[in-house]
């Protein structure tokens, strides 16, 4: 069973007490931890400067009858999706697959939410970070955060959910998409949606010695500087525009990529 002094000794080696972070957490890769979500995030709250996470709600998502061309999405498909959407408010609850983490930072008093319907992002001591969210830059606070020597924080998780790889894509000049979200007042149009990330473990060799790793429980703990995160993904994108598309032929958003790329 790990205890709060355990989560604390592993993440205070990395060495973030002063720095803001964005984070991903998955509770049960780190096995038994006393005071599951609360404790985990307690100590991760104690161990950097400033915490972001995000707090998506992929539930309020309308599919439109018709849109813009190559926008890897199936136009007036599943109706019955449309008609189980639900109108987002900001006591929406993150959605389930981002894990319990983030819905505990969400529900902490002192938190802050963004109001974003789809890609909103919670944080503590981060209110000017998450300020640089707008609807046509939904990931400004990751890039806010890199600008002060932020770092990204992968608990348990790899980079397969390490939405600030989607931000150094829009910086590579990759093609982002448009989605639409139910609010309780209308439909409303989010551009800078981004791509499928179940391909961007591709990037781990790429920033293997610029990672700081430790093993707290059955956990690997990564944390990488977003600066150099950033950097790494766009050279490897102008190497191969390809790079960190993920290999399944029903993906509609990697093609949409591959159509943009090659024509
Ligand atoms: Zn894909």
């Amino acid at each position: 069973m790990l205890s709060y002094g355990d989560l604390r000794l592993g993440l205070d080696e990395l060495d973030l007490k002063n720095s803001p972070v964005i984070a991903h957490a998955s509770l049960n890769s780190f096995g038994n931890v006393d005071g599951g979500a609360q404790t985990l995030l307690r100590a991760v709250l104690d161990s950097v400067g400033v915490l972001v996470m995000p707090t998506f709600t992929y539930k309020t998502m309308i599919t439109p009858e018709v849109g813009p061309p190559n926008n890897g999405l199936t136009y007036g498909g599943d109706q019955n999706l449309n008609f189980m959407a639900e109108p987002f408010t900001l006591n929406m609850p993150c959605d389930k697959m981002m894990g319990i983490v983030p819905e505990t930072l969400r529900r902490l008093p002192s938190a802050k939410r963004t109001n974003h319907p789809i890609q909103s992002f919670a944080g503590i001591r981060a209110d000017k970070f998450l300020a640089a969210q707008t609807l046509q830059n939904p990931l400004g606070a990751i890039g806010a955060l890199a600008e002060a020597n932020g770092w990204v924080l992968l608990l348990g998780v790899d980079h397969t959910v390490n939405t600030s790889i989607h931000f150094a894509e829009k910086l590579a000049g990759r093609k982002q998409f448009t989605r639409w979200a139910l609010t309780p007042t209308s439909i409303i149009e989010c551009p800078g949606f981004p791509g499928d990330s179940s391909g961007f473990d591709a990037i781990a060799p790429d920033i293997e010695n610029e990672v700081r790793r430790i093993q707290v429980g059955d956990a690997l703990v990564q944390a990488i500087s977003l600066k150099i995160l950033f950097s790494v993904v766009i050279q490897k994108i102008k190497k191969d525009p390809l790079a960190l598309l993920c290999q399944r032929d029903d993906c509609e958003r990697c093609m949409a990529v591959r159509e943009a790329v090659l024509g």
